[in-house]
Order: C-alpha cells, then structure tokens, then sequence
C-alpha cells in the first residue's frame, strides 16, 4: 500500500471575489522509494498539495490516508508525532524550515534529536558535506546565501531518511552543480525507502523524478513515470 494515498482532495481559500479552489478532485498515491515531482503554472496549487500531503495543512474535502488511516482521525498530538518523526519539510523559502537560533551544524543535530536519530558531530558533519556546506557548519541561516540556506533546508530535512521527505521547488536557487549535489542527496534518501515529494519548475529537478504529476488550476492534468513515452490524461475531473 502507498505511504500517503490522498482521494478528491479539496483545498479552499479565501479571496476577495469568493473561494477559490486551489485544490479539486486530486488522487494522488505517494510510494515510498521514489521521486515524485509536481509540476505547473504558478499558482496552479503545488505548494498547496505539499502542505496538504506534509500534513501542514487539512484539506477542505476529500480523505488523505497515511499508512492506510485516515489522517483526519488522529490526534493532535499523534499527528504533532508523526510531523517530527516521520516528515521532513523544505519550505519555498528555506529559512521557514530552519532554526534561526541554531548554525548549519545544530540544524542537523537539532532535527536528528527530534526525530530520535542518533547522530553525532562527526555524522553532522557528513550531512552537511553531501550538499558542500562543511564549511559553513558554524554560520546561522541568516548569514547564508539563498543556494547555502536552501542546501541546508534539505540537508536537516533529509535527516534520517524520514519515510516522507516533501520539498518545495528545493533547486530554484542552485547553480548546476549544487542542484547536482541536492538530486543526488534525494535520490540517496529515496534509495533507503524515502517518499520524496518536490514541487518544481526546474527541469533538472523534473529530469530526476520517477513519476511528475502535472497540475492546472488546481486540478492534476497528467502523470508520467519517467521511461516511459506516454502522459496519462484524465478526465475532466482530473483524477487519475
Ligand atoms: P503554486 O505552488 O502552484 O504556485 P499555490 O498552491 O501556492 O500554487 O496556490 C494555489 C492557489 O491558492 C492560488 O490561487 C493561490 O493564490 C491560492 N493560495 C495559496 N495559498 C493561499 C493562502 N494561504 N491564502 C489564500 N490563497 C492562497
Ligand atoms: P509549526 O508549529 O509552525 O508548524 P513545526 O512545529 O513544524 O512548526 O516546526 C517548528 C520549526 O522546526 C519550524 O521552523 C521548522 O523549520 C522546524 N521543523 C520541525 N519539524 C520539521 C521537519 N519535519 N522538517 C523540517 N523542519 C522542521
């Protein structure tokens, strides 16, 4: 069974002329193992799919199941659990993912003791060199550059493999060879049976993808699994 199964997800926001549906009728099944890419115009609803499928936001309508539960069911608390333990996060803008308080090396011992990994210095210290950033490991987000702060927003969330690892355009701000080192790093977490989730405009970050799912106003107009020739359409509902 996949790991997030979401079933007619409808999400709602208020606007100046009415609600506007940012999502509608989406199914969508999130499989450990792999790389799903979620592609679109600006605005047509990714952010707001990854918020759903992180758990950050409750959709409006529809059923969104985690491990076959229904995730409206649980708790506050066992879902407070399961965002810590189980769900890394890389927002749009990477600061929103980080401690501003802790430099690049306590971001990653922070989120491993949050996610009850052991870690240590040393192992700290080899996150932070799969995105190059070991030089930095004392300086705070602030000080950072936008590609350095965006590295290390996926280097804290990638701790541990975490069964859902859900990361918001996570190459928009790289160069060739630090988008390079950050596909590598979710491709790696991927292999130890990571569900890893990018919305994307990059076409490197889509290029890395086993499955892209594409999206218009809201609703999923397509899938493609990587290998494969052929787009699936939908129908008019956009459902799979
Ligand atoms: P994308 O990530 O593809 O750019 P979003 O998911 O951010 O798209 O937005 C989808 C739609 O929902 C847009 O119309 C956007 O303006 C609206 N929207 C997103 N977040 C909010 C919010 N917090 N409040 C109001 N409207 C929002
Ligand atoms: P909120 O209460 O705003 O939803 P959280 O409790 O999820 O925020 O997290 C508080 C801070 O810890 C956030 O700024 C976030 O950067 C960081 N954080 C917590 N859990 C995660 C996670 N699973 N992945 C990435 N960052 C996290």
């Amino acid at each position: 069974a996949p790991l997030l199964e979401g079933r007619d997800l409808l999400q709602l926001y208020a606007a100046p002329t009415g609600p506007t549906q940012a999502l509608r009728g989406v199914d969508i099944a999130v499989r450990g193992g792999r790389i799903s890419a979620v592609t679109g115009p600006s605005g047509s609803g990714k952010s707001t799919l990854l918020a759903v499928l992180a758990m950050r936001e409750r959709p409006a309508g529809g059923e969104l199941r985690h491990r076959g539960r229904l995730v409206a069911g649980l708790s506050r608390r066992q879902l407070q659990s399961l965002r810590r333990r189980e769900i890394g996060w890389v927002a749009q803008r990477p600061t929103h993912s980080l401690f501003p308080q802790l430099d690049a090396l306590g971001q990653i011992l922070e989120m491993a003791r949050l996610r009850g990994v052991p870690c240590d210095d040393n192992a700290a210290r080899a996150s932070l060199a799969e995105v190059d950033l070991e030089e930095v490991a004392r300086a705070k987000p602030a000080v950072l550059s936008g590609g350095e702060q965006q590295r290390l927003a996926v280097a804290a969330a990638a701790v541990g493999a975490p069964a859902l690892l859900v990361a918001d355009e996570p190459t928009a701000e790289l160069d060739d060879d630090s988008a390079a080192l950050v596909l590598r790093l979710l491709r790696d977490r991927a292999s130890q049976g990571s569900a890893v989730v990018v919305a994307t405009h990059d076409a490197r970050a889509i290029a890395a993808a086993d499955t892209v799912y594409r999206f218009r106003h809201g609703v999923l107009s397509g899938s493609q699994d990587a290998g494969r020739d052929h787009t699936t359409t939908i129908d008019g509902q956009g459902r799979l």
